[in-house]
């Protein structure tokens, strides 16, 4: 099949990746001049596990292609994807005129039947508007389907080539019949396509975002009473995640949830409520306990350094929203790195891959290190805040030696208790007793 992708970030550049390894021919097209070039130099712009190979691959058989040409890129095109941003607006609602300006400049330029298909998270009626606003300059037949899309960002090659299901809404017998066609390559297990309109489908997306976010915030607030009331958080979450109700994942207490969807949905959902007049009570409480969740290891900070940081040097391990991806999106670092330096430390970084995105965005407010080691030269503390896997067993007389003093504030409970009572730490962590 011919495809285009419009939009070629994290969700549009691994869409139009895999449906190119599928054997389709595909066309992303962005308005960003830098990152197409880059694209057709042979650069992917952003890092996520996989994906390199894949588009290298299909670069080099001639099935991915990249342009800033709209008229261009959906030439010939039988499905067209939207994986445009959806930030959220002054009012919280998911903004809309990046689709709708590229709905608009579709009208006029769709030449043949084509299914336009929302990728992007939009609330619930943005199918219609989009289907109105090509509608006013089309002089083709054409449809306009929700597919919302659901990878992890850190897997979403995995994600994408191997969903949990498929969710398509569309009341259009044809585009049902192309949209059949083009996924049912990543099916192949078994996996369900499962069809319903359109309105569903959209608020799918924002029920299984909403539903995740109050599920880690469920835990958060959990481990906050542990806190006080002297339990462990850990042994909780084994403790009620072998219920097959409640399931294993998503039950790690920690600094709250970042990223470009969580924070964004879960308003976009609260607001859709506040439109139809439904006070939607739990999601606001997930909103404030979240908020305070990510700064919730400053007040212990503060209180162990003596109320005050000035001239404290304190290393943070960590600054993506979470690990394997380089997205600082409403990441969680960017939170305790301003109330750090608020309450006058010196803060150096490492990450492994977001640097480059945190030194675009807050220059030289912090300074970075080169390796996790370098970071520790020096500091008076370390404080974790993405669990990137090597944090987990490093070189303790690495740290011993670089460390003023052996503490460290830990945001995502990456090392046991007892592992820090023998290497001799003040520990704090989340949910759990600190060790003084
Ligand atoms: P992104 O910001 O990484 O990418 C969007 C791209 O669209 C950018 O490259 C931008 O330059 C481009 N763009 C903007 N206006 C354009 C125009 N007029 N024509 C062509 N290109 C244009 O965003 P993303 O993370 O890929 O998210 C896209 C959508 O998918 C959002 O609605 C998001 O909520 C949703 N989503 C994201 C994820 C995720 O993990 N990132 C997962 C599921 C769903």
């Amino acid at each position: 099949m011919k495809l285009a992708v419009v939009g070629t970030g994290y969700v549009g550049l691994v869409t139009g990746t895999c449906f190119a390894e599928t054997g389709n021919q595909v066309t992303c097209v962005d308005i960003d001049e830098r990152k197409v070039e880059k694209l057709n130099n042979g650069i992917v712009p952003i890092y996520e596990p996989g994906l390199e190979t894949l588009f290298h691959r299909n670069v080099e058989e001639g099935r991915l292609l990249f342009t800033t040409n709209l008229e261009e890129g959906i030439k010939g095109a039988e499905v067209i994807f939207l994986a445009l941003p959806t930030p959220p607006g002054e009012d919280g609602s998911a903004d809309l005129k990046y689709i709708l300006k590229v709905a608009s400049d579709l009208g006029p330029i769709l030449k043949q039947y084509a299914v336009i298909v929302d990728k992007s998270t939009v609330p619930v009626g943005t199918a219609e508007k989009v289907h109105a606003h090509i509608a006013d300059n089309a002089t083709v037949d054409f449809d306009v389907v929700s597919n919302p899309e659901f990878l992890r960002e850190g897997v979403a090659v995995e994600d994408f080539m191997k969903p949990d299901r498929v969710v398509i809404g569309t009341k259009s017998e044809r585009a049902k019949s192309v949209m059949n066609k083009l996924y049912a390559p990543l099916v192949r297990q078994g996996n369900p396509i499962i069809f319903m309109d359109e309105r569903s489908a959209e608020m799918t997306k924002y029920a299984a975002n909403a539903f995740l976010a109050t599920k880690i915030t469920f835990m958060n607030e959990i481990a906050n009473l542990c806190e006080r009331a002297g339990a462990n958080v850990d042994d909780i979450r084994r403790g009620i995640g072998t219920d097959s109700r409640i399931g294993k994942r998503f039950l790690f207490a920690g600094i709250g949830y970042g990223g470009s969807c969580f924070p964004k949905d879960v308003q976009a959902l609260a607001k859709t409520a506040q439109d139809f007049s439904y006070d939607f009570r739990v999601l606001k409480a997930v909103m404030d306990v979240n908020d305070a969740q990510k700064t919730k290891l400053m007040p212990q900070i503060l209180n162990h350094f003596g109320g005050d940081l000035k001239g404290k040097t304190i290393a943070v391990w960590g600054l993506a929203f979470k690990p394997y991806t380089d997205d600082i999106r409403e990441a969680p670092a960017l939170d305790n790195i301003r109330a750090l330096v608020e309450a006058g430390a010196k803060v150096t970084v490492y990450d492994p891959e977001a640097m480059d995105n945190v030194r675009n965005m807050i220059g030289n407010t912090v300074t970075y290190a080169h390796t996790q080691y370098a970071a520790l030269d020096d500091a008076d503390a370390l404080m974790i805040v993405t669990e990137w896997p090597l944090f987990r067993t490093p070189d303790f007389d690495k740290m011993n030696l670089l460390l003023k003093s052996k503490v460290i504030f830990d945001g995502r409970n990456v090392y046991e208790l007892e592992t820090m009572r023998e290497q001799g730490y003040t520990y704090y962590s989340v949910g759990r007793e600190a060790v003084l």
